[in-house]
């Protein structure tokens, strides 16, 4: 079986972040990418909060960029998915794509989150004829056309912006009377005269023939205002955050009540000794680019500070 000093799980800034200080470190160590290769940063648009990008940095090129940084210093890393983990004995033993093993004498999980879905039936029904979680991969197909985007938080402003440079019309969904998001990204939202946001609204249902043709919404329920609410829409857009990417793991690392990564104390350590979490798997508060790649870097500091001690 092959072995490694310390297995990365993930490829998002903690992942990579990780990866470039183990490898500067001479620690060897392999990177396996996951589902979604250089995570949800690749899924945005322009970033103008990372340091260091005075005109702000596209995502996609900000993921590139570190994953190519984390290679030429000498970082390997593979497309690949961890199936399956045994943090039970010593050394760690995970398994790629179901198949092929790796032994790792100590784990960085940094395997983010995904999107959160409503959870209704016709999401399932409608999954890639009309709804979807990602605005930048999806919203070309809706030049023109009437979409709703649901969630009142900064992802759903900045999707709800996005495709109001493509769509003709966006409809904003918001369950609260006001919005969540930082005050930027609502003056951006307001500025914006073809979003129409729909405040005390929540989604009951979806319509239409093979693809969405219109939601069903529920206004003001549970109140004397409660109405009911039928909008032509073509696309069906969640933004309702995010749910932390751990059930592969199978309970074998102490979660929260969200299903984080709890950490201890003030290291990146687990529950698991030798077994440490970066990024938005363990961060249900900030859940930042920017911290992550901190936490990427702290994860690999305790990660060697371990693995000098064996
Ligand atoms: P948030 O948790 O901030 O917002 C989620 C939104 O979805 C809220 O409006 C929430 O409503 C709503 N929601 C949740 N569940 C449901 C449901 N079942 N039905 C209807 N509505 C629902 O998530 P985000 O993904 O927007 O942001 C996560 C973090 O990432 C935040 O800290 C944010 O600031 C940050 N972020 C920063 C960006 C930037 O700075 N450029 C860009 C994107 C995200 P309610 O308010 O009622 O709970």
């Amino acid at each position: 079986m092959e072995t490694t000093k310390c297995l990365i799980i993930g490829s998002g800034p903690a992942g990579y972040t990780a990866a470039i200080y183990l490898s500067r470190a001479g620690i060897s160590s392999v990177l396996y990418s996951g589902i979604q290769p250089g995570g949800q940063l690749t899924q945005t648009t322009t970033i103008e909060n990372y340091p260091g990008f005075p005109q702000g940095v596209e995502g996609f090129d900000l993921m590139e960029n570190m994953r190519q940084q984390a290679v030429n210093v000498g970082a390997e890393v593979r497309n690949g998915i961890i199936t399956d983990i045994d943090l039970s004995k010593r050394p760690f033993v995970a398994t790629v794509d179901g198949t092929s093993t790796i032994s790792a004498d100590a784990v960085i999980i940094a395997t983010g989150a995904s999107a959160k879905y409503l959870g209704l039936a016709d999401e399932q029904k409608y999954a890639g004829m009309g709804v979807s979680a990602c605005a930048t991969c999806d919203g070309f197909f809706y030049r023109k056309k009437v979409v709703a985007v649901v969630g009142g938080g900064d992802t759903a402003c900045e999707e709800a912006y996005y495709l109001s440079n493509l769509a003709k019309k966006v409809y904003m969904i918001v369950r609260k009377p006001y919005l969540r998001a930082s005050a930027a990204m609502q003056q951006r939202v307001n500025e914006k005269e073809n979003i129409e946001i729909l405040y005390n609204t929540n989604t009951v249902g979806l319509f239409g023939e093979q693809f969405v043709e219109g939601a069903h919404l529920v206004q003001f329920k549970g109140t004397d205002k409660e109405q009911m609410l039928d909008i032509d829409i073509d696309g069906f857009f969640l933004a309702i955050g995010h749910k932390p990417n751990t059930d592969f793991l199978k309970g074998q690392v102490a979660l929260d009540e969200q299903g984080y990564i709890a950490l201890g104390g003030i290291t990146t350590e687990t529950s698991v000794k030798g077994v440490f979490a970066a990024g938005d798997v363990a961060d249900p508060h900030y859940r930042q680019a920017i911290v992550a790649a901190g936490s990427g870097c702290r994860a690999a500091l305790d990660a060697k500070s371990y693995l000098d001690a064996l």
